[in-house]
């Protein structure tokens, strides 16, 4: 069974690349669990791409930021939205 619409929080250390690029959203926003944190950390000593890729996500947030003029732009402002209703064309198989 896939189940890629929710992932869980993760509490399994970053193993590679793209484990450590699917937790830089929880890392930036100081979600991780410090253990995890480490690996993370560890893994971007190691591995120059996912330290490049960071620091361009870093960027990023920071021109959203800019642009929106919101301190949090991980919360969802307008719970009415209706975001979570939004249908992915995606089938996993
Ligand atoms: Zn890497």
């Amino acid at each position: 069974m896939l189940n890629q619409s929710a992932p869980p929080k993760t509490n399994t250390p970053p193993k590679n690349c793209r484990s450590v690029t699917s937790l830089l959203l929880d890392y930036l926003s100081e979600e991780l669990q410090p253990e995890i944190a480490v690996a993370f950390e560890a893994h971007l000593g190691q591995c120059r791409d996912c330290l490049s890729f960071l620091n361009t996500y870093k960027k990023t947030i920071e021109m959203t930021r800019a642009f929106l003029s919101e301190p949090s732009i991980f919360q969802a402002s307008s719970p009415k939205s209706g975001y979570s209703q939004e249908k992915t064309g995606k089938e996993p198989r």
